[in-house]
């Protein structure tokens, strides 16, 4: 298990003393002991006010760094930018902004663009549901398994909605969580994404564990004509539901509940590994 607040590797004894110096350092220059550290991304952009919210709902219970893209990033899953530079623009005092990916915010933040290593990545609030399929191809989910990826425990956050966003109880809600599995932690591997249906506080059911669901889409791809003559397509889909099966996240936010499901970046398929294996052929 991870805790957030203690993290415990294997590592060499200079690398313990190393951070150790760094965070007597940094604890006097912050004179801010004990506080957990955050790091803040979305794929909203830097501007969003998702992540205006999350700044203003955490740094109740914690010391917050902010590093996001400079534009908005939805749907660009785990892409990581490899054939440009990235230029990243200190916007205030621990809040930067990446012409990149949500991937390239954190994977540069933690690997060392900040001073410090936080406890803890949270990434949102997105603007719009994560639930089931969508978690395959979201920018805030990957901004948090990216977290994870790099040894830091992390929750995507995202707000059911498409309009008329009101983030107050999803913030809320993301700090209480946080306060609440400070201890034991969360295991290693292992992220939380949270759907927060778009409800007042006091018309929420509360929140329930879940597993990933599975949402419907039509495949629809609109083909045009741009002005010079030449064809052009947008992915599109319209939402067309989703598969009512218990335990689900899409089935516990349509109840009015607050979904958090664990996930893990191992995707292999333990059952067929061991249940069903493939034919054994010799080959060559
Ligand atoms: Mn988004």
């Amino acid at each position: 298990m991870v805790s957030l607040s203690n993290h415990a590797y294997s590592v060499p004894l200079w690398w313990i003393l190393l951070q150790a110096r760094i965070t007597l350092v940094r604890l006097h220059l912050l004179c801010d002991n004990g506080r957990m550290i955050i790091l803040l991304s979305n794929d909203d952009g830097i501007q969003s006010e998702g992540l205006t919210a999350l700044e203003k709902g955490l740094a109740k219970i914690g010391e917050i760094y902010t590093v996001a893209p400079d534009r908005a990033q939805s749907s660009m899953s785990h892409a990581l930018t490899l054939h440009r530079p990235l230029r990243v623009h200190e916007l205030s005092p621990r809040r930067m902004s990446v012409d990149g990916t949500p991937v390239d915010c954190v994977k540069l933040a933690l690997t060392g663009l900040l001073p410090v290593k936080p406890d803890l990545v949270v990434s949102g609030i997105n603007k719009g549901p994560n639930l089931g399929d969508d978690i395959i191809y979201s920018g805030t989910v990957s901004a948090a398994i990216e977290g994870t990826l790099l040894g830091i425990p992390a929750i995507a956050v995202s707000l059911v909605s498409f309009e008329n966003f009101d983030f107050t109880a999803a913030a809320e809600f993301t700090a209480t969580l946080i306060e609440r599995i400070q201890q034991p932690g969360i295991p290693a591997e292992t992220l939380l994404n949270v759907n927060v249906p778009h409800l007042p506080k006091d018309e929420l059911k509360g929140w329930k564990l879940t597993r990933m669901g599975k949402r419907h889409y039509s495949e629809n791809i609109v083909e045009r004509i741009d002005p010079r003559g030449g064809k052009y397509y947008w992915i599109g889909g319209d939402d067309l539901g989703f598969a009512h099966d218990d335990g689900t996240d899409c089935v516990a936010v349509h109840e009015g509940f607050i979904s958090v499901t664990p996930l893990q970046v191992d995707l292999t398929d333990h059952k067929l590994l061991h249940e069903a294996p493939l034919p054994h052929f010799p080959w060559p």
